[in-house]
């Protein structure tokens, strides 16, 4: 079984393998520091990081970089507005960013790069892009990049720009009236006063996005990488760039592949501040939406289909985790009867295959989560009819732990990122927004699984022991921190509320 993915370059679904055959040497465009993520942005960072989970699932090695975009207009604007360096501005949005990565399970790349801190090699990069006649300085300071020594360009998006060059007539953007060419981009913009700026061999001044992504791309990875991936909305102009940059100083292929994931809706319509449906991973976590919910309504349609992202949606989705949960939870709690039935032998390895063939679907994360979502129905009808026995139980917990290495809503980490983020809004003075359920969800966070399960285990014994004086009080103590226990027939089973 190999993966199949859609690549955008060729147009085709093609097998993926990275070309040395054992480490994937890739790059996801990652946030321009200057906001806090909105789930339009995550839908795009947790469907790479499915990407990268799989491949690690499936035998490869990872080298995944992601740049910081840590300069730019917005964050210059901004942080001018405030009066405070850019450096002291972006901080605050880039842990932010790395805190809500964490909170919906999304891991840190190999390789996290700050465009500020890669200004010398992208001087470095349009220096030699202008002694192969690719890239000239106008007479402001600024670089721009040649875009008819570029023939190639619009392969990507499949733009055709023949016809296009309007020469010096295109004034589109007043600040780049000295361009040769409408279509040439900045790769390096002078310095006005009052701005961030850096002094380089080819002059003072600031570097455009697209040259950093270039530049940091193919520092970490090479001439060639084996996959580039980001938004759909990023496929034009700033990959093109990217594509035309890189190539014009190797002569090499950029990117073999190119992943792009689409846009999503919100509640059937685009996102958008003025509609009122614009929501950041923070606003919907005050909401009283958990993190767990939101990243696998996020998974639940596959990357290059629209998803719908709606507040049913999310309330089954949370329902679904608290299934899967439960079903965990009774594997590992139940009394199970010796032997190994082998119908469940077969449901088990119909499953994880039937998982896995999905996700070499073009990460088909739909039809991979029905097959867990299968195996659980199946399996808990059969164990209601004492059919599952005690040897089917590693392959069951081996099966989930398949699926959440790709999935990671099992483990319930929520009430921790809840709690930090209840922490970041009260000292943003942005108590009014955090909803009651929020703040019961936060309170739990207070003990860790561990130290709930040392408490469950406690409680047990005491009741074993008749001891109820004691069992109520832990059993108290637990609810007070939002952990909820059931006895069963299984025994003493605990949720968080
Ligand atoms: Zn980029």
């Amino acid at each position: 079984m190999a993966l199949d993915l859609f690549n955008t370059l060729s147009g085709r679904t093609e097998e993926f393998t990275p070309a040395d055959g054992k480490t994937v040497r890739f790059y996801a465009c990652g946030p321009t520091v200057y906001d806090y993520g909105h789930i339009g942005n995550f839908r795009t960072f947790v469907a790479v990081d499915v990407l990268r989970r799989y491949l690690r699932q499936s035998g490869f090695r990872l080298m995944h970089v992601m740049n910081i975009t840590d300069v730019d207009d917005k964050i210059i604007r901004n942080a001018n507005q405030r009066g405070i360096p850019i450096g002291d501005y972006t901080k605050k949005f880039e842990a932010a960013f790395l805190e809500d990565m964490k909170s919906l399970g999304i891991e840190q790349p190999e390789q996290l790069s700050r465009a500020t801190e890669h200004i010398p090699e992208m001087a470095d990069f349009i220096r030699k892009l202008a002694e192969k006649g690719a890239a000239y300085q106008a007479e402001d300071g600024s670089w721009y990049f040649r875009i008819d020594k570029f023939p190639e360009y619009g392969k990507l998006s499949k733009k055709d720009f023949a016809g296009m060059n309007i020469g010096g007539g295109g004034r589109m953007d007043a600040d780049e009236y000295d361009k040769d060419d409408a279509r040439d981009f900045a790769l390096w913009k002078a310095p006005k006063d009052g701005e961030a700026s850096w002094d380089t061999e080819i002059g003072p001044g600031r570097p455009g996005w697209h040259i950093e992504c270039s530049t940091m791309a193919m520092k970490y990875l090479g001439e060639t990488l084996d996959l580039h991936a980001g938004g759909e909305d990023l496929m034009f102009p700033h990959h093109e760039n990217e594509i035309a940059q890189s190539e014009s100083l190797t002569g090499k292929i950029f990117a073999r592949h190119w992943m792009h994931v689409r846009f999503l809706l919100v509640e059937g319509q685009k996102m958008s501040k003025s509609l009122g449906n614009f929501y950041t991973l923070r606003d919907l976590v005050l909401m009283g939406h958990k993190p767990s919910s939101i990243r696998l309504l996020l998974t639940s349609v596959p990357y290059r289909k629209q998803l719908n992202f709606t507040f049913d949606g999310l309330l089954q989705a949370a329902n679904s985790i608290e299934r899967l949960r439960n079903f965990k939870l009774r594997l590992e709690t139940g009394h199970w009867e010796e032997g190994e039935n082998p119908a469940v032998v077969q449901m088990v390895s119909k499953a994880v295959s039937e998982m896995r063939s999905s996700l070499d679907d073009d990460l088909n994360t739909a039809q991979a989560l029905a097959a867990i979502f299968d195996l659980v129905r199946d399996v808990n009808t059969a164990a209601d009819r004492g059919e599952v026995k005690k040897n089917n139980i590693p392959a069951l917990l081996d099966a989930l732990n398949r699926f959440d290495e790709i999935f990671a809503v099992l483990v319930d980490e929520d009430a921790a990122h809840v709690k930090s983020i209840v922490d970041w809004a009260k000292a943003e003075g942005m108590e009014e927004k955090i909803s009651p359920e929020t703040l019961e969800i936060a309170k739990s966070a207070a003990l860790s699984d561990a130290q709930v399960e040392v408490l469950v285990k406690e409680h047990s014994e005491a009741r074993k022991a008749k001891d109820f004086k004691k069992s109520d009080a832990i059993r108290d103590q637990l609810l007070a921190q939002g952990v909820v226990l059931e006895n069963t027939k299984d025994g003493v089973r605990w949720k968080r509320k």
